[in-house]
């Protein structure tokens, strides 16, 4: 079975396609995966292979560890763009979450005030005033929105049970320019259902969400890595700029694709 692709709290920094010279911090265990989704596509693996027994780091671990990396590239004149909350899971089911971004904001003044502070989440947890005040503090909120149909996020991100797809568009609302809505888009099967958020169906229900959301931009990409679910396949490179074109052009926000 796949398994977790960080094995430490602090890790990279690693080139990414989106962010540039990435610095990652992975606020879940580092043998073990924790989310409250658990989609085809995941990096890190199922959630089925368990959350491991190293446990959640502490907040003054965190605080400890970027601060050595953080001063250890500063002194060697290591070029950073930004820090980016990732990793094994979701950032923000860690109980010190909020704590976490006020120490990490501090830190990046210390040693790097030029770079950004991004957080990758699945947005299951943005209805949280605490979680959505941390957020309301970082540069780019990127927060995952793979389809406007519930069953399309059934299929692909297997949500835990409560999940409610609408109210979730509405707190992506309240963040409008302050959030980046990041799809993933992909094809293939899933025990025997057909999977493509591609279709015709699911572009426009998403220009229905993205122009509920409004968000300061759309992140259209695809698969780039092994997958858990391994007859998914990865939208060609011409195919997804075709639907960011269409997508801009019904609502006039900036899609960056990669793929
Ligand atoms: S939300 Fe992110 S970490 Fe969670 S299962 Fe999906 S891809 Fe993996």
């Amino acid at each position: 079975m796949q398994t977790v692709l960080f094995h430490s709290t602090i890790f990279g920094p690693i080139h990414s396609r989106r962010l540039g010279s990435s610095l990652g911090v992975n606020l879940m265990p580092d043998d073990g995966k924790i989310c409250s989704f658990d989609c085809l596509y995941c990096e890190a693996g199922y959630n089925a292979q368990g959350p491991g027994t190293s446990g959640l780091p502490t907040r003054n671990s965190v605080s400890e560890s970027l601060e050595a990396k953080l001063s250890q590239m500063k002194s060697s004149g290591a070029p950073l763009d930004v820090i980016t909350f990732s990793g094994n899971g979701e950032p923000t089911l860690h109980p010190d979450f909020a704590g976490i971004i006020d120490d990490t904001i501090a830190l990046r003044d210390k040693y790097y005030p030029d770079v950004k502070i991004s957080v990758l989440t699945n947005a299951t947890r943005i209805g949280r005033p605490a979680v959505a005040a941390a957020l309301r503090k970082v540069d780019n909120n990127i927060m995952k929105l793979d389809s406007a149909i519930p069953a399309t996020v059934e299929l692909i991100d297997r949500p835990n049970p409560g999940y409610d797809l609408d109210q979730t568009i509405g707190y992506l609302a309240g963040f409008g320019e302050q959030g980046i809505v990041q799809t993933m888009m992909c094809r293939g099967e899933h025990e025997g259902r057909v999977i493509d958020n591609t279709s015709d169906a699911e572009v426009e229900a998403l220009i229905e969400a993205y122009r509920q959301i409004r968000p300061r931009e759309i992140m259209l990409y695809t698969i780039d890595r092994p997958t858990p679910e391994v007859n998914l396949k990865k939208i060609p490179k011409e195919e997804l700029e075709a639907i960011g074109k269409r997508i801009e052009k019904a609502i006039g926000i900036t899609v960056q694709v990669s793929a």
